[in-house]
């Protein structure tokens, strides 16, 4: 964790890493007048504590190797993915485009895959985005999705072309006969389902007992699916209860995450833009993998595709989970900034992008050199800048003074050529 003289990048203190979950505080406080909804709250509350402490860090470890907790979740497998039972986080979208369309279908497929999505889901609202089914497996580079909504013959149909995953909506998918039909095509082909619950679409005995989509009401919801799964001795599921609310989205996959060992998809639904929807993102998402839950992850934002990976990628990166990746950490600047960080800072992230770095090593990138090594110190590599040139750190020593227009070049080599197994029997 790093200091700086400004607070720029402060690590958290004790009493800022305590689980925030504080039962005086949003929704609850609204409710505290109202009886009829204590009833229903205090379940959830307790349903809704965080991770028993065992599941959490430890603070007294250094930061730098403190583990990432993770819940216990059943495996399945999306095509050649591993979601859940301790496997990476994978990280997916879902095209924009019509599904229908398979040549441009395929080319958006391809640039999600190139920019790290490791399954993708496509919609299928018309037969003959269901008849294209066949043709986008076979061109895909990465297990693809079948999303179904009303129409559970569609779901049949992208069973039989050989989709990886169907996820269905419980709230529309019809009657229970039909999704039984569903479940035993999907054993039989040896395919998991996505039992994909969302707050805008809920059944509705169950928005009429709960009066709006409150977290019990869609883990209720997905409960009442997994049930009939289980029945027909179901059990290649993933689960997720999806909120425009980011609290309530929270506390949803609490619930199911202490009640469930399935495995979970996680999203906030309907984030909005690129701005909006990465910050709400990051809060939903990432709180809960800071908790240990969630076994895949879906940023859903009003823009092109690609930047839902982007995003899913980074939230990962910046709790140090998933692929191995070159995390950039860059002070905010300010009054004793010693040169152009803001252009360093963007030309080495575009850089790292582009070259897509194998290495799991974080790189600082500090506008002064008050903090100098201290600033550097909890970071693999880094930078600070002084006046027309630059201190190179390794572990927190200097290793080398740069001028100023050489720095984003000094420090993409120094990425290069880092040698993480020479680093650890260091
Ligand atoms: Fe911190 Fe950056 Fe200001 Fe230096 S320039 S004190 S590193 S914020």
């Amino acid at each position: 964790m790093l200091f700086c003289v400004s607070g720029c990048l402060r690590g958290p203190s004790r009493s800022q890493a305590a689980p925030a979950n504080n039962p005086r505080g949003g929704w609850l406080a609204g409710a505290t007048s109202r009886p009829l909804f204590l009833l229903i709250l205090v379940p959830v509350m307790a349903a809704t504590a965080p991770p028993p402490s065992s599941a959490a860090p430890s603070l007294d470890q250094p930061s730098r190797t403190v583990e990432r907790p993770r819940r216990k979740s059943r495996a399945v497998f999306v095509g050649g993915v591993q979601v859940g039972g301790g496997a990476p986080i994978a990280v997916q979208s879902m095209t924009t485009g019509k599904t229908h369309d398979v040549e441009n279908c395929l080319k958006e497929i391809t640039r999600l895959a190139d920019a790290g999505a490791d399954i993708v889901r496509v919609a299928v609202p018309r037969p003959e985005d269901a008849d294209a089914l066949a043709d986008l497996v076979q061109g895909s580079p990465v297990p693809l999705v079948a999303d179904i909504h009303f129409n559970y013959k569609y779901a049949l149909q992208a069973i039989d072309a050989g989709i990886a995953k169907v996820r269905i909506n419980p709230g529309n998918i019809g009657k229970p006969e039909w999704e039984r039909e569903v479940l035993l095509a999907a054993k039989e082909k040896g395919i998991p389902i996505r039992i994909g619950v969302n707050a805008g679409s809920l059944e509705k005995d169950i928005l009429d007992k709960y009066g709006f989509p409150q977290p019990m009401a869609l883990f209720e919801s997905a409960m009442r699916h997994v049930e009939v799964c289980e029945r027909e001795g179901f059990e290649d599921i993933v689960i997720s209860v999806k909120h425009s609310d980011v609290f309530f989205m929270i506390q949803s996959y609490r619930i199911l995450a202490e009640r469930t060992d399935y495995p979970l998809h996680l999203g906030v639904t309907e984030s909005g833009t690129v701005k909006a929807g990465s910050i709400k993102s990051a809060i939903g998402i990432g709180s809960l993998l800071a908790d240990g839950i969630g076994d895949t992850i879906r940023v859903s934002l009003a823009a092109d595709s690609e930047h839902e990976v982007e995003v899913g990628h980074l939230i990962l990166k910046s709790l140090r989970l998933g692929r191995p990746g070159v995390n950039i950490i860059a002070c905010p600047t300010c009054g004793r900034l010693a040169g152009d960080l803001f252009s360093i800072v963007n030309e080495v992230e575009e850089a790292v992008a582009e070259r897509k770095f194998d290495k799991d090593l974080s790189v600082a990138l500090m506008g002064c050199a008050v903090s100098g090594p201290g600033e550097a110190a909890g970071a693999d590599l880094g930078i600070s800048l002084g006046r027309g040139r630059a201190h190179l750190f390794k572990h927190g020593e200097v290793v080398r003074t740069v001028p100023e227009d050489q720095i984003v070049e000094t420090v993409l080599e120094a990425i290069e050529t880092w040698d993480e197994e020479a680093e650890a029997a260091s």
